[in-house]
């Protein structure tokens, strides 16, 4: 359900906030496909989880040490596209004169990519509180923050139909430490799991 979601909104977002010129909207699009990237990997993690579970006995739902290795595959991809995003918010605006009409697109593509993935975020977490699974978890609530940061975007494209270009810039760097975070801190707990695996084996700690 996510990884169809997001296929659908980065398509939107990325055709047109480059028609739109926005950048906040593009940023927000970059991020969405690392979002897919991060499906995969939380599909991958889920299946691999499933088939040792009906093979053996699993250390948990998700299959510890797969899970632990996916969340650090995502903090990577995370803190990369924040590291773009970043780098492209400090550059200079781009002063370009587009159509109300092209940027009201955009407004209403930010718009529904914020209902969206709060409606997602729902789901997954409904879902997860079910089967018990902390990667599903981990997912809805990234799915929250990505409601924030499109809510983010639409402020910057508002900003910008309203005269101040540098709104949009703006918004595009406040998403990009966004995502920093969110990948410093996936990172940062799979490094700790993995490495308290060894010695937390057999404990129930
Ligand atoms: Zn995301």
């Amino acid at each position: 359900m996510s990884a169809v979601l997001n296929a659908v909104l980065m398509a939107m977002q990325i055709v047109i906030g480059l028609f739109a010129h926005s950048d906040g909207l593009v940023a927000d699009g970059i991020h969405t496909l690392s979002d897919l990237a991060a499906d995969g990997v939380v599909i991958a993690v889920l299946f691999l989880g499933a088939a040792a579970a009906s093979g053996r006995r699993a250390p948990n739902s998700d299959g510890g040490f797969h899970a632990s290795l996916a969340t650090l595959v995502i903090g990577v991809l995370l803190i990369g596209t924040a590291g773009e995003m970043l780098w492209h918010s400090i550059g200079p605006a781009t002063i370009l004169t587009v159509s109300t009409s092209v940027r009201a697109s955009a407004l209403v593509v930010a718009v529904f990519v914020m209902f969206a993935k709060e409606a997602l975020f729902r789901y997954m977490r409904s879902v997860a509180q079910r089967t018990h699974s902390g990667v599903l978890l981990a997912s809805a609530w990234h799915a929250r923050l990505d409601a924030v940061s499109a809510l983010v975007a639409m402020m910057g494209i508002l900003g910008s139909m309203a005269g101040l270009p540098m709104l949009d810039h703006v918004a595009a760097g406040v998403i990009g430490l966004m995502i920093l975070r969110m990948g410093y801190n996936n990172c940062w707990s799979a490094l700790k799991d993995l490495a308290a695996r060894p010695l937390g084996n057999t404990a129930g700690q």
